[in-house]
């Protein structure tokens, strides 16, 4: 499903962020990325999703070599890709259901909004996945109306939204109250397991991440020094 082999990025500044870095995800895996801060938690995932170029490696997503392509092809790879984040990084001035198919549509087209013409295929999925994440009832609120708990659902939603083969999933939790970020991740691990969708989560909680993935992957400057199920991570890492 994602394969990533001996992928290494050196920052200009001349930073080995990753260091020789080699993994797979299965189709449904939930796996946790953990490590200290700067271990390259972020430069990994951004690999992936292709903000950053890898120095060196490859990484293929279905069978398709991702590195090394043009900012053209790279456009349909993210859309391969859903992206959940820390900060949620929704439209504020739009309502929920806007921002939920600001996913498909890969951003919100004014004239769009303004005219509220959307896919009727689309509206309905955003419906049903709306549902799914318990917001249904908040669909025409405008997303800065929203508890920090209510805003990550509808990132999960317009994640959703964009059929995506994988997740990418930066620190959902960081902006959260301990009770919200156990029922986030236990969210993000059910519709992953529903979907049989495989997700990467950058979360710096050990706890959480044993509590809700069902793989570690433990990074330290750069390399991976852990790879495992939560129940065989001991306190070296
Ligand atoms: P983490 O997400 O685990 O905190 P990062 O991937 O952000 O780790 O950082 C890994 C290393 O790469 C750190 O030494 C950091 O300073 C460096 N780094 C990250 N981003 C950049 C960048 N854009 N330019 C130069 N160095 C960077
Ligand atoms: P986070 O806590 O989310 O990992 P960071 O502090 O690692 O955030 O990074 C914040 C931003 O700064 C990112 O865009 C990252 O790429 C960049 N960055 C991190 N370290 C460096 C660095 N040494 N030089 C330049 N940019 C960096």
């Amino acid at each position: 499903m994602l394969e990533v082999t001996r992928v290494s990025k050196i920052y200009a500044a001349g930073d080995k962020a990753l260091d020789d870095v080699s993994f797979s995800i299965p189709a449904g895996q939930v796996v946790g990325l953990i490590g200290p801060s700067g271990a390259g938690k972020s430069t990994l995932i951004r690999c992936i999703n292709r903000l950053v170029e890898p120095t060196s490696g490859s990484i293929s997503l279905g069978g398709t070599v991702i590195t090394g392509m043009s900012s053209r092809e790279l456009r349909s790879v993210r859309r391969r890709i859903g992206m959940i984040f820390q900060e949620y990084a929704l439209v504020e001035r739009l309502s929920v259901m806007e921002n939920v198919l600001s996913g498909r549509l890969g951003y919100v087209s004014f004239w769009r909004s303004f005219l509220r013409r959307y896919p009727k295929a689309d509206v309905q999925k955003a419906f049903a996945l709306l549902d799914r994440v318990g917001l249904m009832q908040h669909a025409g609120k405008r997303a800065d109306a929203l508890s920090g708990g209510q805003r990550q659902r509808v990132g999960i939603a317009r994640a959703l939204e964009q059929d995506p083969e994988l997740l990418l999933i930066d620190e959902p939790t960081a902006s959260l109250d301990p009770k919200t970020s156990r029922q986030i991740m236990r969210l993000l691990l059910e519709i992953c397991n529903e979907q049989h969708l495989p997700a990467i989560i950058n979360i710096h909680d050990v706890v959480l991440a044993k509590q809700f993935t069902e793989r570690l992957i433990g990074l330290k400057a750069g390399a991976i020094v852990f790879d495992g199920t939560p129940a065989e991570l001991t306190d070296t890492v």
